[in-house]
């Protein structure tokens, strides 16, 4: 039975008019011009934002520049002293960050809880971190030679950071660069410009970052190309750090690439789970359907396809579908709330295509399969053929693919025949075959026994082909820094010349 948590309707915050943040000013857009950003469960508007274009961008690189000597040299007691305090503004702001998630991306009270104490975690874990080693002491062949490898700071990271785990992802995207002596740039989504983005750009500067070490760049979705064409451009930019799809990291990375810039690309999955048959079946499709439905599928690692083996499908099936049921839909504003609304319109087409295009080619649908206004109903879905997109691309809707096989052997091929590697499960009470599977598995996160859906600030998130490079987290080490050789001679050595 599906439960509908909107028998009354919560108020809503008043729509706010926010700035963004260039070199530590509150400013609009040069050209004055606003966007509407819309509640996605009932199209109130949640709040207006600058509309910017390339002119505001390159003001931001501008301050980010100047601003990265002085920050990259600052003590690390006062560094620490910064992240420390922003994790405890971040804190103090829980109530109103996890609204603002539920208005602005739809995102339900579980994961916005979720998001924020990650995200101070993080902030506490860089604060422990500016103090760590910065490098290493060489051995040399050179007599009375002193030899070291310093990380140094890139310079200025342009930082895309995406709606829809808005909050964590934009702190992940600016904690890593911060902490390793960037400054930074951030281009959020424009469909999350105030969780993904100035919401972080109020607590770094209440806690006394400088000015211009991270600015805020908001656009509409029309100038996106032209705003991210300065970070292409402009020399003072040395890394672009984007999260999103791989569709769009196939626009930017060969642009990037011409301008002769490294990327970090964190992008989307297929991500599947192998159900062995002797898992415990109840606490595999809890698993699943977390993995499944949390955020209402809208998060990279959620699960898309589960593997089970024969024997056990039809009862593994029964108790998904039996969870699939239960979860209380509707205003994400409600803290009971588990499935709210999908982001937008598009959004929800996509989904219904991708399950109509499965059902004309044969695939039945056990639960769920319809949206209400956007909320789409968890859904389940057997007999999906290989040649539809059910079976290799992610949907980013709240849907899950069962599909039977007769051996570990076959399972592990199935996974990696696909072109994403993101994150993998396997459920299986024999931990030895639990970790011979997973280690068949091209996955950048594999686990046994665990979700898809699985992250802490330090774990080396990330993936592997069409699910990008570079590690998240504070994991991302060399992807914000470059290694200095330097070598000091301290007597006068005998030269061949
Ligand atoms: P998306 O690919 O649509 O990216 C949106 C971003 O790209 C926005 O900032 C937009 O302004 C920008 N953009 C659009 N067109 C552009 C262009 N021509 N040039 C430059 N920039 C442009 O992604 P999305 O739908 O917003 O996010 C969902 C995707 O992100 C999913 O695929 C999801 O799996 C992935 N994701 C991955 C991770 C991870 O850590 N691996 C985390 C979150 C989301």
């Amino acid at each position: 039975m599906t439960i509908t948590s909107s028998s009354t309707t919560p108020t809503r915050t008043e729509t706010r008019h926010y700035s963004q943040l260039i070199g530590g000013e509150w400013v609009q857009a040069l050209d004055g011009a606003t966007l509407e950003i819309t509640n996605p469960y009932d199209d109130s508007v949640f709040a207006t934002v600058p509309a910017s274009t390339r002119a505001d961008t390159e003001q931001a690189v501008r301050a980010a520049s100047a601003a990265q000597k002085e920050w990259a040299e600052m003590l690390p007691a006062t560094k620490q002293q910064l992240f420390l305090r922003a994790a405890d503004i971040l804190e103090s702001r829980t109530a109103e960050i996890v609204r603002a998630l539920a208005e602005e991306t739809g995102c339900g009270a579980g994961f916005a809880h979720f998001q924020i104490s990650w995200s101070a975690n993080l902030l506490r874990q860089a604060a422990g971190w500016v103090y760590q080693p910065n490098g290493e002491l060489l051995r040399t062949d050179n007599f009375h030679t002193f030899a070291t490898a310093e990380r140094k700071p890139l310079g200025v990271v342009a930082s895309f950071t995406p709606w829809n785990g808005a909050h964590v992802l934009a702190w992940r995207a600016v904690v890593a660069p911060l902490a390793t002596g960037n400054t930074v740039v951030v281009k959020p989504s424009e469909l999350a410009p105030v969780t993904a983005g100035l919401l972080i750009g109020e607590i770094l500067t209440e806690a006394g970052f400088p000015k211009g070490t991270v600015n805020i760049v908001t656009h509409s979705p029309e100038a996106a190309a032209d705003v991210a064409e300065e970070f292409y451009e402009n020399p003072a930019v040395r890394c672009i750090y984007f999260t999103g799809s791989a569709n769009t990291a196939r626009i930017i990375a060969p642009k990037a690439a011409a301008a002769l810039k490294r990327t970090v690309l964190e992008l989307g999955g297929y991500n599947q789970i192998i159900v062995a048959d002797d898992a415990d079946l109840d606490h595999a499709a809890k698993t699943v359907a977390f993995s499944a439905f949390f955020h209402q599928g809208q998060i990279c690692m959620n699960a898309r396809r589960v593997l089970v083996h024969r024997t056990v499908c039809a009862e593994f099936t029964e108790k998904l579908v039996q969870l699939a049921q239960q979860f209380p839909q509707g205003d994400p504003s409600d803290p009971i709330t588990v499935i709210g609304p999908l982001i937008t319109d598009g959004a929800v087409q996509k989904t219904v295509q991708a399950i109509e295009d499965a059902t004309r080619a044969g695939a039945r649908v056990l639960t769920g399969g319809k949206a209400n206004g956007r909320v789409f109903e968890p859904t389940v879905l057997i007999d999906v053929p290989a040649n539809v997109s059910l079976a290799s691309e992610e949907t980013f809707g709240p849907v899950i693919v069962v599909h039977p096989i007769d051996s570990d052997e076959e399972g592990v091929a199935m996974v990696n025949e696909g072109s994403y590697g993101l994150s993998f499960s396997v459920m299986t009470a024999d931990i030895g075959r639990g970790i011979n599977i997973s280690q068949q598995i091209d996955s950048g996160a594999v686990h046994v026994n665990a979700p898809t859906i699985n992250d802490e600030p330090q774990s080396p998130n990330g993936g592997v082909k069409d699910s990008g490079w570079g590690r998240s987290g504070l994991s991302g080490l060399d992807d914000f820094t470059e290694i200095r050789w330097t070598t000091v001679e301290m007597k006068k050595r005998e030269l061949p010349l």
